[in-house]
């Protein structure tokens, strides 16, 4: 049973911004937020509605940025030939989220506001440097998507702000990326991240879903990725899916299976 609330329908961003606060929540697709509604977790009076909000909506291309709109729901951003062309990573990453409800229903923006764990679609944009718009009645500033997500279940957004999208740097050198999942239950247990640009040879390795937030490690080329370095820094998190232990062992099997991924295309 959910608990009373208020539904709240802007029509425009300055409406919505005028209407969100504490307990004034912004709602999207509701597929993490009616649940915690539901388990009691979280009691807000009023949900403000922001999937009608031009501004949060669509996926272009802007100077060297991809840009995705925080409403744009999973199996949009799958199937976008944008997202394909440009970031086929995100795409397969997309493509595999949850169940197919979860990819109709729900949101890059609200998947990366509600901070879950056992995500992939921040650990694959942290690969990418992805960058986060935000948007109060103060004004707008933007941070890292390593930044943004501060924490298991929360994020680095004010209660007075908006997420408006998230960008995709494309302007640097090449980069050929790869993820790696393993998943036992409906979420995944890690996920395992890696942007490689051939050009430079650097290599950003991105592990999350098994600790509480993502984590980076850099190398100076795909040989030098060093699984076991990285199995032994991850700071796991002991559930149903598995020990400490057993997932460190996880997590040096998965990141040799990326980089023999990634070497395998003769990147
Ligand atoms: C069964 C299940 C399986 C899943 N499997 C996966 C998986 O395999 N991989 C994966 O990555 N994820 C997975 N997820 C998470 C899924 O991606 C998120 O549930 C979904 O993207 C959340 O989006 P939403 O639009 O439904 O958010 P909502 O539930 O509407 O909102 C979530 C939170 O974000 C806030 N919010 C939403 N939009 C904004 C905005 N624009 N600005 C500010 N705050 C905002 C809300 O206030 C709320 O706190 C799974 C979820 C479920 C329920």
């Amino acid at each position: 049973m959910l608990p009373p609330f208020r539904l709240a329908r802007p029509k425009t961003l300055d409406e919505a911004l005028d209407a969100i606060g504490e307990d004034q929540v912004p709602y999207c697709g509701g597929t993490e937020l009616l649940l915690a509604m539901g388990a009691g977790l979280h009691r807000p009076d009023v949900l403000v509605d922001v999937k009608r909000l031009p501004e949060l909506a669509g996926i272009r291309l802007d100077g060297n940025d991809l840009v995705i709109g925080a409403t744009e729901r999973h199996d949009r951003v799958a199937e976008h030939p944008l997202v394909r062309e440009h970031v086929p990573m995100l795409a397969a990453v997309e493509r595999a989220v949850g169940n197919a409800r979860v990819r109709n229903q729900g949101s890059i923006g609200g998947n990366l506001c509600f901070a879950e764990p056992k995500s992939d679609v921040g650990t694959a944009l942290i690969a990418f440097q992805a960058v986060a718009t935000l948007v109060s009645p103060g004004g707008r500033r933007a941070l890292s998507v390593e930044e943004f997500i501060a924490g298991p279940y929360y994020s680095a957004k004010e209660p007075d702000e908006l997420l408006v999208d998230v960008r995709i740097p494309l302007g640097g050198p090449e980069v050929r990326a790869e993820y790696v999942k393993y998943q036992i239950m409906e979420r995944p247990t890690l996920g395992v991240a890696i942007a490689h640009e051939p050009e430079t040879g650097a290599c950003r390795v991105v592990v999350g879903a098994v600790g509480e937030v993502p984590a980076v490690w850099t190398f100076a080329a795909p040989d030098e990725i060093d699984a076991d370095t990285i199995a032994s820094e991850v700071d796991p998190t002991p559930d149903l899916t598995g020990s400490e232990r057993y997932k460190r062992h996880v997590t040096g099997v998965y990141v040799r299976r990326a980089v023999d991924a990634l070497m395998s295309r003769g990147s």
